[in-house]
């Protein structure tokens, strides 16, 4: 293990009718509040109607920013701040998915900075304070409601970058399994694909010593792998969503990579195609991942093989590393595939012409991917294997 030190000030509020935990969080941060969320997925749920109500209960002023894309963008970011400035807000609320936590992320930031938020993206700025956050998660995926990570798109520059700051973790998070019932088969599917996602960024690491690490990774990806298709046919199952909440959560929330330094060079990858193309992240991810793990399998066949066995059960008597690493990668495409999710860039009509812009933007800040050092070139084979 690497040295380390932790801290998670996210107070996680989870289970069934936890919504009413409204009236006690808010108060503690004042009374005038910026309610932020999508388009329009909570109205047609009934969870805007019940969280206007309990905000009106205990008294509180509500500003409304509506229609956060998925991908959420920049100029939605400065309406938000705009709307904290005029309105003296003392509490973001961001009601949705990871698309509308982040984006009220960089509204909390962005409201206590001079200057565009956009510098914090950029690396030319560091966050030094942020309007207090508070999140009602309608999605499991990104774990953006207890980490202080935030994904913003510039539909200007057509850049999608990630950014992170002790200032952007949510002060408080519901999660009830219950308001992610009407999330859609599709999107469900895409957020499993993050979920387990996030648990191999952090699985493919070169630090050692690491057993409980790994184990927890292997626990969480097994307990995805029973879950996602037993959910996806029974969309409204209380225990099933509870799971998969749970999962999505602990996959990003800094508890299953404390002392090692995951790779996250599939995350920058498939950014630069979403900012091109505007698709969703976790279709992105289930087309782009099992590239990236063939094109890196030879950096470490054992680890490729630690994975086969473990979380899917090969076999490996008799053969090489690598050849079982190569079944594992297969075993997770198939998984993928049969729960619904994309292969190939082609399924989102998807051709080679942007691949070198896409390129450039991986490498903006340089080589990346801490498993394997990848450079433009190295990603460029790798949007070649997943057309
Ligand atoms: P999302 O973009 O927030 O939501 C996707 C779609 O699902 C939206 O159309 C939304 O509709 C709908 N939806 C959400 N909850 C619903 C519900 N309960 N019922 C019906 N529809 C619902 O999806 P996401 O995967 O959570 O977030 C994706 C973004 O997060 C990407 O930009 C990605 O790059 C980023 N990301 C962030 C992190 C992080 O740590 N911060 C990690 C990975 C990825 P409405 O708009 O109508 O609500
Ligand atoms: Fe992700």
């Amino acid at each position: 293990m690497r040295a380390f030190e932790f801290h998670n000030g996210t107070r996680l509020i989870f289970g069934q009718g936890k919504l009413s935990s409204l009236k006690s969080e808010v108060p503690k941060y004042g009374t005038n509040v910026l309610l932020v969320y999508g388009g329009g997925s909570i109205k047609r749920s009934g969870l805007y109607d019940q969280v206007i109500t309990l905000l009106k209960e205990i008294g509180a002023v509500v500003t409304e920013l509506s229609g956060v894309e998925p991908n959420p963008r920049l100029s939605t970011v400065h309406k938000g701040v705009a709307l904290c400035r005029e309105h003296q807000v003392d509490l973001v609320l961001a009601v949705g998915g990871g698309s509308v936590l982040d984006c009220a992320k960089a509204i909390a930031v962005g409201a206590k900075y001079e200057g565009d938020m956009w510098d914090f993206v950029e690396r030319k700025a560091i966050p030094q304070d942020a309007l207090p956050l508070g999140t009602v998660l309608t999605m499991a995926a990104t774990g953006s409601e207890m980490n202080g990570n935030s994904v913003i798109t510039n539909e200007a520059t057509q850049e999608k970058m990630g950014w992170a700051s002790p200032w952007a973790y949510p002060a408080f998070s519901i999660l009830d399994p219950v308001h992610t019932y009407t999330l859609p088969k599709d999107q469900t599917v895409y957020g499993v694909v993050d979920i387990m996602s996030h648990v191999l960024e952090h699985y493919f690491h070169q630090d050692t010593n690491t057993p409980v690490q790994d184990g927890f990774c292997e626990t969480l990806l097994r307990t995805v792998i029973d879950t996602a298709p037993k959910l996806i046919d029974d969309l409204e199952n209380y225990e099933l969503r509870e799971t998969i909440l749970y999962c999505g959560t602990m996959a990003l929330n800094g508890m299953v990579s404390m002392g090692l330094a995951g790779d996250w060079a599939t995350h920058n990858i498939e950014h630069a195609v979403s900012a091109v193309y505007d698709i969703p992240h976790g279709g992105g991810l289930a087309i782009i991942f099992p590239n990236w793990m063939k094109y890196n399998l030879k950096a470490d066949p054992a680890r490729f093989k630690s994975l086969a066995v473990n979380v899917f059960g090969i076999d490996a008597a008799g053969k090489s590393d690598e050849q079982v690493g190569l079944e594992g990668i297969e075993a997770l495409r198939s998984f993928w595939s049969s729960i619904g999710a994309p292969s190939r860039l082609a399924d989102y009509d998807i051709d080679d012409s942007q691949i070198e812009v896409m390129a450039e933007k991986t490498v903006r800040f340089g080589p990346f991917g801490n498993f394997r050092k990848l450079q433009r070139e190295d990603v460029i084979e790798i949007y070649k294997m997943s057309l």
